[in-house]
């Protein structure tokens, strides 16, 4: 096996996931099998308990780990599926260490830092890097590693030793140290300094790590004296100093790596140069990162929740919802409607909020409703649900957003005003969405209904069963306590709202829509963490489609005289673009390829959201917080 690490330098939120995610890419592109492990220092032991107010989303992955969101990044760039102990934390090393020196594992020693816990990390990387990650059987050839913070935080000091050992003990041609650093631009004389990349290298090598490649975020390409510069203070060979500097879109991350060498530089430090290895192979993604920046026609989503205030915590969100745009040839703009704006209430206490929410609203060409906990701005959401579907405005709820379309489904249309979910009133009369029996109440750390489950097809020729390419079920992720109460499913049903999706025992609810509106979808399940650049989810794909009217084209692929029917693959009626296809695994899954057409996401980097278009900006160079 062989390690690249990569560690960040001067200031946090340089895009340092986004490029260990390219590092993996690039090295993809040259024919290795790659995987990768996410290191925070945090004590939490997951992220699962995080606010993502503070901390952006909570990704979840296929086996119910709810990590940090870099972990997104890894499986949407190298379209990979990682584990739980892919994320590894400070609690849960300490965890280990604890359950072992409980369990008298230790023999009477005293347990430190140093040996024991720096042996767990390095226990944990080594055991973790084998398991495949890429549907493949036997471990991968190289694991990239990200340490998340920054050199220097007290946190990160038992990592840093530990992987100070692991490259002792591996050997030099097989672990690659990758400092992403910062070379700010004082805008008076527009000049780059490298002194903060300088002390932080050094601190780096003050702690018993030396970098061999040095990826410097800056806002332009670095001049050549500055790499010399720096190459002479930090000691790394010129060509190992690849300048990151400010692009419209991440997804020209891994070329401006491969353009310069960056490849070539790793794969000599790992002793690969000898081996049979091939030039990137980036066409595709080259198309489309170039197609990515060149559509200007508008395609506007009111994002309706809670946590507006950041855009990382509806991160997996943004991205496929971009996915879906770029697949379908539109620059993706959102508007992001605080729920609570929306509410009467607010019209007293912030009339000015309560309008532009409304006219945002009302401006949209679909309406999404994400994920969320907690009671504050869910009359907002209902409300948002409501005009969606009173105004055929294409809509599609998440979790959450499925759970509020049906509350407001029973008090608009069957007359229950006090329907309601008792998440949010406990006692209410008219519980349409309930606690899951399997629940913990006293826990909130992993205690959920999480990770992958099937969701079967239930009414044949319903929109999203054809989105998903006729398939008969589906596995997509989940992160819930509530559910659609199952005793009110009839009533629901009777008056015109329709469960097309359930779980395996037909009593869970998993997919509502409403048949006779353009686009009206509720999913309890986050399709959002499975949508890869070149396979976009196919709800957001739907959204979009019909809010551009395009979804008949998406819904009914072969053309109508067509004697050969295309199972699975779609042709434009109308508009050329919209080519692609859907295949169906023999396990009755679905997947897709959407040949040049798909595009990127935004930006990896933190940062509070703006009203506007999604270009997945990775400009931060100065170390700026957008
Ligand atoms: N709060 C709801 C539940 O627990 C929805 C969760 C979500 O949207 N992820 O069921």
């Amino acid at each position: 096996m062989k390690y690249v690490l990569v560690t960040g330098g001067v200031v946090s939120g340089l895009g340092k996931g986004v490029t260990a995610s390219s590092i993996g890419l690039i090295l993809k592109a040259c024919g290795l099998r790659v995987t990768a492990i996410k290191i925070d220092p945090y004590l939490n032991t997951d992220a699962g308990t995080m606010s993502p107010f503070e901390h952006g989303e909570v990704y979840v992955l296929d086996d119910g780990g709810e990590v940090d969101l870099d972990l997104g990044n890894y499986e949407r760039f190298l379209d990979i599926k990682l584990t739980r102990d892919n994320n590894i934390t400070t609690g849960k090393i300490y965890q280990s260490v604890i359950e072992k020196e409980r369990r008298g594992d230790y023999l009477g020693k005293t347990v430190q830092v140093v040996p024991h816990v720096t042996d767990e990390i390095q226990q944990w990387i080594e055991r973790v890097a084998l398991i495949p990650v890429d549907g493949q059987e036997g471990p991968a050839d190289v694991c990239v590693i990200e340490l998340g913070g920054t050199i220097g935080d007290i946190e990160s000091m038992p990592f840093i030793e530990a992987l100070g050992q692991l490259s002792c003990r591996v050997g030099s041609g097989n672990f690659c140290l990758i400092h992403v650093s910062l070379v700010p631009v004082l805008n008076v004389v527009g000049e780059q300094k490298t002194k903060p990349t300088q002390h932080s290298v050094r601190g780096l090598r003050g702690l018993g790590l030396k970098p061999v490649i040095l990826a410097c975020r800056s806002t332009t390409a670095l001049d050549e004296n500055v790499k010399l510069k720096l190459s002479q203070f930090c000691h790394v060979p010129g060509e190992n100093i690849i300048t990151l500097y400010d692009v419209p879109n991440i997804w020209h991350i891994p070329l401006l790596l491969r353009d310069q060498k960056a490849h070539k530089a790793i794969l000599k430090v790992l002793n690969l140069s000898s081996i049979q290895w091939k030039e990137p192979e980036l066409e595709q993604w080259t198309v489309r990162t170039e197609l990515a920046d060149k559509f200007d026609e508008p395609v506007r989503v009111a994002m309706v929740g809670k946590y507006t205030g950041l855009s990382d915590s509806y991160l997996s969100v943004l991205k496929a919802l971009f996915h879906a745009s770029v697949t379908l040839h539109r620059k993706l703009v959102v508007d992001w409607v605080p729920a609570s704006d929306l509410e009467d209430a607010t019209r007293n206490e912030n009339l000015e909020g309560h309008i532009t929410a409304w006219n945002l609203l009302k401006s949209a060409d679909a309406v999404l409703v994400p994920g969320g906990f907690g009671d504050r701005g869910v009359e907002g959401k209902i409300l948002a649900a409501k005009y969606a579907r009173e105004n055929k405005v294409p809509y599609l709820g998440i979790c959450l957003g499925m759970q509020t379309a049906v509350i407001e489904y029973a008090r608009s249309v069957l007359g229950i005003q006090d329907a309601n979910s008792t998440e949010f009133d406990p006692n209410t009369r008219n519980p349409f969405v309930i606690f899951m029996p399997e629940g913990s109440k006293t826990h909130m750390g992993g205690t959920m209904r999480l990770g992958s489950r099937r969701t079967f097809f239930h009414v044949k020729d319903c929109k999203s069963m054809k989105l998903y390419g006729n398939a008969n079920f589906v596995d997509e992720r989940h992160r819930h306590r509530y559910e659609v109460n199952p005793d009110m499913v009839a009533r629901l049903e009777n008056a015109g709202l329709v469960f097309t999706g359930k779980d395996e025992t037909g009593q869970r609810m998993e997919i509502v829509e409403l048949p006779d509106h353009p686009f009206f979808v509720g999913v309890q399940f986050h399709p959002e963490f499975n949508s890869r650049p070149a396979k976009p989810s196919p709800p957001f794909l739907g959204l979009i489609a019909a809010a551009i009217g395009h979804l008949e084209d998406l819904l009914h692929p072969w053309p109508v005289k067509s004697r050969t029917r295309l199972v699975g693959c779609f042709i434009p009626r109308k508009k050329p673009h919209l080519s692609g296809c859907l295949n169906k695994h023999p396990n009755g899954s679905w997947s897709g390829k959407y040949s040049e057409h798909m595009n990127g996401s935004p930006n990896g980097i933190s940062g509070e959201q703006v009203n506007g278009s999604i270009t997945g900006l990775y400009s931060n160079g100065n170390g700026i917080h957008h």
